[in-house]
């Protein structure tokens, strides 16, 4: 799954999800960030913030944290699988798959 959202991920690039220090009104982060909510994952507990711009398309964006607390994701990571192509692990899917149902996760179309 390919998702240019991702891409951010992993990396400690300049352009981090929370507390980018270079706003760009043009773009309005705030906006587009306001619509992630964050989804915790029932089996490891790692918290993830999660937006779904469409019943197909959910950008999950994992901070560095989560990603040690998902033994999952971790396992591939060190098996060489890049941070950026792994959306969730399987457990955190049916959590968030939950939290859409619940309402907590709303969709908005970019
Ligand atoms: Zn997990």
């Amino acid at each position: 799954m390919t998702d240019g959202q991702h891409r951010e991920n992993g990396s400690a690039g300049p352009h981090l999800a929370n507390g980018s220090a270079a706003p760009d009104p043009a773009s309005r982060p705030d906006e587009r960030q306001a619509h992630f909510r964050p989804v915790e994952c029932d089996r490891c507990g790692a918290v993830v913030q999660v937006a779904k711009f469409s019943p197909q398309h959910t950008s999950v964006q994992w901070s560095q944290p989560s990603v040690r607390a998902c033994a999952e994701f971790s396992a591939r990571v060190s098996a060489g699988e890049q941070t950026a192509l792994i959306d969730s692990c399987a457990s955190l899917r049916r959590s968030i798959d939950h939290a859409v149902l619940q309402g907590s996760v709303e969709v908005f179309p970019p």
